[in-house]
């Protein structure tokens, strides 16, 4: 049994005082994932087992990879695009079909010529997404895009039908459940997806509790659209679901130097970009308090939560408070952490995404931003509360994937966290019923799960 494993979680059964390779956890909890993405990729051609784009034929894709007449892809990295220039690569691949390689950060994507040429039209003439439509040094288009360019394809792209949603809904619920995790939070539900998990419930195909995040494109799109809402469907309460609230991106990641960071990148004279204006995310983050929703915001660089946390606390010393919840919280400066003291604020974090940047981290960052890597120790000394999760299908939901990952970084010079981690892992609130969900390893792995009766209805 490896360190730290058979001790720890909050609600230990007796069974792992006979044996020590044993642990039983109730509630698991993985409190970042992207549900539907999760069993959409199942489907998707995975990019990731080849050394570089060039390296894929097209004879490679399998009748799954196909929706719509589109190829979609997940997995590529920067190192799989050395030397080579990706849009050639993709436009061999799929001269005529529309194809999109999602980047393992899910922050850009790579399209060929015929996806551009449907989704251009839509989206070059729109001054904020501009700079996300990447160029080369001599202007031409590279087929990247990034952040809100990327993510504005998806109103142009052939949607999901409902029974494609449940399809894939139910895959990555036996993905969780077989990982161990019978609670997760959701982080990007739309309303489409919110009307098929209402169908799902009454059916009696739920079987794992989710908190539920509807993912707000713009600050109209949230009190226009998704606060209003959230507050009507709300209104009923369901077994298996809960809303919990609005979550935003208010940066990118380090993967596409997107991250807003305090210092600029290693040799660049850029630090990334905050993606909201101060007035707009207030606006979103008062309308959401106000209404008791809780308020998610993705905040990679050490800027972007100190910038967050700082409009929280206006919005505290006029009397108007709520949840805050960040999201992924990869740098953290010290200072920032004592302001986070006086909120109700929780950070959640995801030790498997050390495995994957670590290769690029000295790379990318100057001296003094790599000192606020993953402070999970800090936090913990400064009672701050946190959680872990995975941000699946970006890694794992493996529990044993975080635990190899802290060991990892630690042994690299981050700070060890100095308390079994399997206690972030457990559903933050209790209630009787958590107590029926009950995940059983041995050896770190799944080896049961015990769930409540199959409940229909609400
Ligand atoms: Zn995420």
């Amino acid at each position: 049994m490896k360190k730290g494993f058979s001790r720890a979680g909050l609600n230990p059964s007796p069974s792992e005082h006979m044996h020590d390779n044993k642990t039983s956890i109730s509630a698991l909890y993985d409190s970042h994932v992207h549900w539907l993405m999760t069993g959409e990729k199942k489907s998707y051609f995975d990019i990731q087992k080849y050394r570089c784009l060039s390296d894929i034929a097209p004879s490679d894709f399998q009748p799954q990879n196909y929706r719509g007449g589109w190829i979609f892809g997940f997995g590529w990295t920067d190192s799989q695009l050395v030397n080579a220039n990706g849009l050639k690569d993709v436009d061999r691949l799929s001269p005529t079909s529309p194809l999109c390689f999602i980047k393992k950060d899910a922050h850009s994507c790579l399209l060929n010529s015929a996806a551009l040429k449907h989704i251009l039209p839509h989206i070059e003439n729109v001054p904020t997404l501009q700079p996300f439509i990447e160029r080369d040094s001599s202007g031409a288009l590279t087929g990247v895009l990034k952040e809100s360019a990327f993510y504005s394809i998806y109103a142009h792209i052939p949607a999901l039908s409902p029974s494609e949603i449940r399809r894939c809904l139910l895959v990555a619920q036996d993905y969780f459940l077989d990982n161990g995790f019978t609670h997760i939070r959701d982080m990007t539900c739309s309303m489409p997806q919110w009307s098929v998990l209402k169908d799902m419930q009454k059916n009696g195909e739920l079987k794992v509790v989710a908190d539920i995040n509807f993912n707000a494109e713009t600050s109209s799109h949230a009190l226009e659209t998704l606060i209003p809402f959230a507050l009507l469907e709300r209104a009923t309460k369901y077994r298996n679901l809960n809303i919990q609230g609005i979550k935003i991106f208010s940066d990118g990641s380090l993967g596409s130097n997107t991250a807003w960071l305090f210092e600029n990148y290693k040799g660049t004279k850029q630090n990334g970009i905050g993606l909201w204006s101060n007035e707009d995310m207030l606006s979103v983050m008062k309308q959401c308090w106000q209404n008791s929703l809780e308020f998610s915001v993705h905040a990679l660089g050490d800027k972007a939560v100190d910038s967050v946390v700082d409009l929280a606390r206006s919005l505290y010393s006029q009397k108007i408070r709520g949840y805050l919840n960040l999201e992924h919280v990869q740098l953290l400066a010290p200072e920032t952490i004592i302001k986070m003291k006086s909120l109700f604020v929780r950070c959640h974090m995801q030790p498997s995404h050390w495995l994957s940047d670590k290769k690029f981290l000295n790379e990318k960052l100057n001296h003094k931003t790599l000192k606020n890597l993953f402070a999970w120790e800090a936090l913990r000394r400064a009672k701050v509360p946190f959680s872990f999760g995975s941000d699946s299908p970006i890694e794992e939901a493996s529990v044993d994937l975080t635990r190899i990952a802290l060991e990892d970084s630690a042994q690299a010079g981050i700070e060890a966290l100095q308390e079994p981690f399997l206690s972030f892992y457990t559903y933050p609130v209790t209630s009787n019923d958590s107590k029926l969900y009950v995940t059983h390893f041995e050896n770190g792995k799944v080896i049961k799960v015990d769930l409540p009766p199959i409940h229909t209805g609400n």
